[in-house]
């Protein structure tokens, strides 16, 4: 006899927040994540604010408990496709992808080095390339090779397999369709940042002196600047803050994480590159708590400029391929037109659908709390943006509000350990 499990739709910091604190207090969990890896959005930062430490800081705690711990069956590259039931008595329907590289994998490197075929490196926000087989990040969790099938079976080389001395890979592996008795759902689905190519008049897309703030996260900020302006001693960078955000022609609300992002990210170019000098356009500088912190460093730099005004548009230069940029200086009343060596939009963030008949949106396309049925809780940026704090934390309270299902549930007789699904990192 055993309880049944709870379901953790979202492997962010959220969803394996919510799942180690449920695992530990003695809950079977089952946590289900669309990416062949873990960590969500996270994963893909370069530091985290307020204390400007790499993410793997929190990430890995969290990983070494859940290799810890014998209550998570983690089924990456799959999705919930329909949950039926009700509180304590639900049952999913889980779809993972084939799974053409398998736990016999080391990541020894040798497949990447003969695989014919490139492909965008989405990990990296298309910043660079990544051969057809691949692992997204040397933190990656679990840490093995993942092919992207699309891209690799149309070239149909079968080069990786003649290398891999494990039998860790299967190019005929096919997708399957788990079901599973589940007690609650916790629903940790996060956010996407908005398409700044939906904006043109920022002249996103146009080249690479034009980028997202998540782009910048990924990039090897010095030498980026570097390669773009080799003839240019004293770079100058401008953000916008707001793109998209708090606009009723794109996002009508604050994304509330963006401007803590662009006060982190202008002291580490800072800090890569002493002799560069920054401009940020805001419309009004939102941070809190800790984040405050961050303020204050940014404001003792004399070569960062806080400028109060929204930035109107933006364009390479043919001539000299800087970004010539238009800007609103409120405080001065004035307007401002001048080149910069690059220029970073902060976008905003979108909620990532969830796709379930149960879940209703708001207006925004956040999930709708009120309206979720009995069993069902939403966290992190599912709900609303949020930083890792805020989400730990309801993530946390999360496992609690499962475990109260779970206890309340009457035991299952199946065993749901074992089977040939995979489950399991
Ligand atoms: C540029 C930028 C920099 C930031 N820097 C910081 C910082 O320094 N400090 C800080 O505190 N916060 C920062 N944030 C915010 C931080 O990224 C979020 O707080 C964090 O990502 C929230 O985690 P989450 O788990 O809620 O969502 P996510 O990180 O989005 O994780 C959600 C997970 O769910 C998965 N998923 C989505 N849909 C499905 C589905 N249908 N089925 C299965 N899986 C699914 C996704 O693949 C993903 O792995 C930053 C944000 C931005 C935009």
């Amino acid at each position: 006899m055993t309880t049944r499990p709870l379901l953790i739709i979202g492997g962010g910091i959220s969803g394996i927040t919510a799942a180690v604190e449920a695992a530990e207090a003695g809950m079977e969990v089952i946590l289900v994540e669309k990416q062949p890896y873990l960590g969500g959005r996270v994963a893909r930062l370069s530091r985290y604010f307020p204390k400007l430490c790499p993410p793997q800081c929190g990430l890995e705690i969290n990983y070494r408990r859940i290799r810890n711990s014998r209550n998570i069956h983690i089924l990456t590259s799959s999705t919930v496709d329909k949950i039926s039931g009700t509180k304590g008595n639900f049952t999913v329907r889980i779809e993972r992808s084939a799974q053409y590289v398998n736990n016999l994998c080391t990541a020894c490197g040798e497949c990447p080095a003969v695989c014919p075929v490139e492909r965008p490196d989405e990990f990296y926000y298309g910043t660079r390339r990544t051969k057809a087989i691949f692992i997204p990040d040397e933190i990656t969790v679990p840490f093995r090779y993942t092919i992207d099938g699309d891209v690799c079976l149309k070239a149909g080389c079968a080069e990786c397999l003649s290398v891999c001395k494990y039998q860790a890979i299967d190019l005929y592996a096919q997708p399957e369709t788990i079901t599973r008795e589940i007690s609650g759902v916790i629903l940790a689905t996060g956010w996407k940042p908005y398409d700044a190519g939906r904006i043109p008049e920022l002249g996103f897309g146009s080249g690479d002196r034009i980028v997202t703030n998540v782009m910048l996260e990924r990039l090897p900020v010095r030498e980026f600047i570097v390669s773009l302006l080799p003839a240019r001693s004293s770079p100058v960078i401008a953000f916008a803050q707001c793109t998209g955000s708090r606009d009723r022609n794109h996002l009508p609300y604050c994304s509330g994480i963006c401007c803590g992002t662009t006060l982190k990210q202008a002291l580490m170019i800072r800090e890569q590159l002493p002799e560069s000098r920054i401009k940020i356009f805001f419309i009004d500088l939102r941070v809190q708590g800790r984040n405050e912190d961050v303020l204050t460093r940014v404001l003792a730099d004399p070569n960062i400029e806080l400028i109060k005004g929204k930035m109107a548009g933006a364009r390479i230069q043919h001539n000299d391929g800087l970004v010539e940029i238009e800007a609103e200086d409120i405080l001065n009343g004035r307007k401002i037109r001048t080149t910069v060596d690059l220029l970073v939009l902060a976008t905003g963030m979108v909620p990532e659908q969830v796709g379930l008949d149960q879940v209703r949106t708001l207006d925004n396309g956040y999930i709708d709390r009120d309206s979720l049925p009995d069993g069902f809780f939403a966290v992190g940026n599912a709900l609303h943006p949020a930083d890792v704090p805020t989400s730990v934390k309801e993530a946390t309270a999360a496992a609690l509000k499962g475990l109260q299902v779970v206890r309340s549930t009457p035991p299952h007789p199946l065993p749901i350990r074992g089977g040939a699904t995979g489950i399991g990192i």
